[in-house]
């Protein structure tokens, strides 16, 4: 029997429901038969219909089976941050690991991931409401500021020329907040992620890829040289098999999968539209998206239609009180650093589940042993831009196309003591708080 990690709650409608995201409003069909296919995938998110995207533009037959409906899981209600990311150690760590060249190929990886976003939206028409050049990244203490440099000094050296901005400048560049010195990396773009979404999978559904709603796949087994996929009421036969489930995903299902992944909830508090008044009086004019520098980050951006997103993790508990309490916890936060807007109202917060490795590298590799079969996650929460790109490798594995993969097919790792390894959160967190200090 499959099993997840959380609570019903974080699998569950409601912790999505205030999600101003639009989901794609097409109705995809049940899977209710006996179906065959080429080529099975189970997720229907960015890395799910990348993958069914590339797939069938490259002639193969494919058919994504999703639990809800497409972009239902992270991808549908995330920050829109489509940004370098994907690891959660950094080039400087990853270089010492795996060596310079692995480095330079990942972060091209990374590179390439948002470029790959940015084609796929100006190829199929995609007006994913987008803005900001980079990515602004604000010392939350003055300590900081050395890491920043450090960072700047590393980013040089994979040739992007990142600015350090001090702190007196900052209300000049339209972020004035709490903010100690800032370093703008003039890497990635911010979207609406529910249009990309929609996009994406209207795109997939165009070139031939079958997607199947409410098709919540409740075993897999491997017979010979085919996989066998059930669902409530039908069962799908493939060749060969793509996992994108991501922090969805449960253990068991497969039971490789098993203590590879851990799920961590991510939550998004949404301001009414704030008037220009309002904007000028807080000084945070810029249309950059921007995270602090804290262990446990706030993540933020004035969206197009001038209401003010804001991120954060640090919640264990999956439930309408956990949910509520760490809804407080962000308005407090957000009144804190940006104090301007204390009373403003905040109509909109939902919570998602993004996912971790033991290693804290993103994975996009075989399942253990089996053949034909390939997953791809543990984003460590910058899935928009980094699970389009593996979808698209997942793609190229699945075609015979060697994708070159230095890192992310590396052996995952198992979580010791698989079955508890969410209460590791709890420490974790807490002492992640207490390095970041109070919320000023
Ligand atoms: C609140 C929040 C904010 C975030 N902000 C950002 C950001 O700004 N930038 C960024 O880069 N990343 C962000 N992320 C992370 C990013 O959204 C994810 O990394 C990315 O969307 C993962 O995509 P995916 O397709 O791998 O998984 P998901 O989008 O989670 O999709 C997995 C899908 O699998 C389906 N599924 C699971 N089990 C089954 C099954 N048995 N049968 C059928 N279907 C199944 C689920 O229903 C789900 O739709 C954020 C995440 C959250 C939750």
């Amino acid at each position: 029997m499959p099993r997840r990690i959380y609570e019903g709650y974080a699998y569950s409608d409601a912790a999505r429901a205030e999600c101003i995201w639009p989901l794609p409003d097409q109705t995809w069909p049940e899977l209710t038969d006996a179906e065959t296919t080429e080529v099975a995938i189970v997720g229907g998110g960015f890395t799910g219909l990348s993958a069914a995207l590339h797939l069938a533009q490259s002639g193969a037959e494919v058919t994504l089976l999703e639990a809800h409906v497409p972009g239902w899981g992270a991808s549908g209600r995330n920050g829109g941050f489509c940004c370098i990311g994907g690891d959660k150690i950094g080039l400087g760590a990853i270089r010492q690991r795996f060596g310079v060249a692995a480095a330079q190929a990942y972060f091209n990886a990374q590179r390439g991931a948002i470029d790959l976003v940015d084609d796929l939206l100006s190829t199929h028409g995609i007006d994913a409401e987008t803005h900001s050049s980079g990515e602004l990244q604000l010392a939350h203490r003055p300590d900081i500021l050395p890491t920043l440099r450090a960072e700047r000094d590393l980013w040089a050296e994979y040739g992007v020329d990142a600015t350090l901005i001090p702190q007196q400048d900052l209300a000049d560049q339209g972020a004035s907040g709490t903010f100690h010195g800032g370093l703008h990396v003039p890497l990635g773009f911010a979207l609406n992620p529910g249009r990309y979404l929609t996009g994406l999978a209207t795109a997939a559904a165009n070139v031939g890829a079958l997607i199947r709603a409410n098709s919540l796949v409740q075993s897999i087994t491997r017979s010979g040289s085919t996989y066998k996929l059930k669902t409530p009421r039908g069962q799908l036969t493939a060749r060969k098999l793509i996992l994108a489930t991501n922090g969805y995903g449960a253990d068991g299902l497969p039971d490789w999968l098993t203590g590879r992944y851990l799920p961590l909830q991510s939550n998004i508090l949404i301001t009414r539209p704030l008037t220009e008044d309002e904007i000028f009086a807080q000084g945070w004019t810029t249309d950059l998206m921007a995270y602090d520098s804290r262990h446990l980050l706030h993540y933020f951006r004035l969206l197009p239609d001038r209401r003010f997103l804001f991120g954060a993790r640090g919640n264990v508990r999956a439930s309408a009180q956990g949910q509520a309490a760490m809804r407080a916890r962000m308005r407090r936060d957000l009144a804190a650093m940006f104090p301007a807007w204390v009373n403003v109202e905040t109509p909109f917060f939902w919570s998602g589940l993004v996912s971790l490795s033991r290693d804290l590298l993103p994975y996009a590799g075989p399942i253990g042993d089996w053949e034909d079969a390939w997953v791809g996650m543990n984003y460590h929460g910058n899935g928009v831009a980094m699970g389009t790109w593996v979808g698209a490798r997942l793609a190229d594995l699945a075609m015979g196309r060697d994708p070159l993969l230095p890192i992310h097919a590396r052996p995952l790792p198992r979580f010791p003591l698989p079955s508890i390894r969410r209460s590791y959160l709890y420490p974790a967190i807490l002492a992640y708080r207490l390095k970041d200090g109070p919320v000023t």
